[in-house]
């Protein structure tokens, strides 16, 4: 088929992209120029939680495209009064401030405990993060991310973001000093691995931060949104954090994040925060679709039954593939390969023939899986099976 890639060099290059073009997609498949069907496992990095196109979001867009764009942050807009309602009612947060990605939504968790720590803790500031974490491309969240590599790249840092190990409290305690603020983590880390925080630890943090006063803030931009087969992922460890980033599944698709904190912390002096498109009715509108589909009655439970089908079958190729098992909570889990053959796994799926299916390998010795929430039970059973044949093949 003629299709115009030329304008593939006026693009800046940030990464290197197979030679197709995406035209169209619809649940958990995608299409490209020349009209072949990939199953897609990656959904745009856990973003599309309800797949490709999910109409309650395009028909709640369409409807706010044509009544209102934007009046301005600076006035109020009912779908971001309605969605942050929503957001407060069924979490353990009373404020929320919408932002346009999960970095733009983190820089502002830094801001409001860096704020707080001026008002509240005699000027601490630094924020406990932890090794191999990921919090976004912005500065500070880079600076914030334990991602190897990271602390060079654009140095000097933003200072104030001593790393600790994931699951280890000790090494959390020992950085513990009188400039330290806030302890900020994802509950599972997503581009580190699929590594879920264990429940002890979470409580632990809970009891060190209420110890020293400290703030407790959960980065769910990959794990919130009934990610996990939860809403949130900090209900998995029965701890109530202070202040949780939002993003990703939050706008299946479209760019919106928000920032979630308790009454006591939302400090913020007017013009301390904002941002020309924050909480526009736009993005707004398609969250409270998202959000309304996501907590209909049984949506969260098909998550489970989903994710429990997912497991059972990654663990079945661990057993015949003899793999190091498979790890994670809900729809956001790893396959241990035991080897380094991610990267071949993902490029023989994407070109297998006559359908191509997307995976992600975010270190080279696992699969990631982060699949529509609402994947269906068939398509699920077509992605184990192909991934079975795409083994056999880069084994063979
Ligand atoms: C993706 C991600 C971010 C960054 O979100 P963007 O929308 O890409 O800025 C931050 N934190 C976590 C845990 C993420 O997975």
């Amino acid at each position: 088929m003629n299709f115009d890639r030329s304008g593939a060099d006026a693009l800046m290059e940030i990464t290197s992209r197979p030679e197709l073009v995406f035209v169209r997609g619809q649940g958990s498949w995608l299409e490209d120029h020349e009209g072949k069907r990939y199953l897609d496992f990656i959904q745009g990095w856990a973003v599309n939680c309800l797949g490709h196109c999910p109409e309650p979001v395009v028909k709640a867009l369409q409807q706010q495209a044509a009544t209102l764009l934007n009046p301005s942050p600076a006035f109020y807009n009912e779908p971001s009064m309605n969605l942050a309602r929503r957001i407060t009612s069924a979490s353990c947060f009373d404020r929320v401030f919408f932002a346009n990605s999960g970095a733009e939504a983190n820089e502002g968790a830094i801001k409001l405990a860096r704020k707080w720590g001026q008002l509240k803790r005699n000027g601490a500031y630094k924020i406990i993060t932890m090794d191999h974490s990921f919090h976004g491309r912005t500065l500070a969240t880079m600076s914030a991310s334990g991602k190897p590599g990271w602390d060079r790249i654009f140095a000097p840092q933003v200072d104030g973001f001593p790393k600790a190990d994931l699951n280890d409290l000790d090494s959390v305690r020992a950085l513990v000093d009188d400039q330290t603020v806030a302890i900020m983590l994802e509950p599972v880390q997503g581009e580190g691995g699929v590594i879920p925080a264990t429940r002890d630890f979470m409580q632990g943090l809970r009891a060190l931060a209420d110890e020293h006063g400290l703030l407790l803030i959960v980065d769910e931009v990959q794990t919130g949104y009934g990610r996990t087969g939860k809403l949130f992922a900090y209900e998995l460890s029965g701890v109530e954090p202070d202040i949780m980033t939002l993003g990703k599944g939050i706008g299946a698709g479209v760019p919106l994040a928000a920032l979630c904190a308790r009454e006591a912390v939302s400090v913020f002096a007017h013009g301390d925060q904002g941002g020309t498109y924050n909480g526009n009715p736009l993005m707004t509108a398609a969250g409270i679709a998202v959000f309304d589909t996501l907590t209909a009655p049984g949506f969260l439970d098909s998550v489970q039954a989903r994710a429990q089908q997912l497991s059972e079958g990654l663990w079945d190729l661990s057993a015949k593939w003899g793999m190091g098992g498979e790890r994670g909570e809900g729809l956001l889990r790893a396959l241990l390969l035991g080897r380094d053959e991610g990267p071949a796994i993902v490029d023989a799926a994407r070109n297998w023939a006559p359908e191509g299916m997307l995976l992600n390998a975010p270190r080279p010795n696992l699969l990631r899986f982060m699949p529509a929430l609402n994947v269906t039970e068939q398509d699920m059973d077509t992605m184990l099976a192909r991934l079975d044949e795409v083994i056999a093949k880069v084994r063979s």
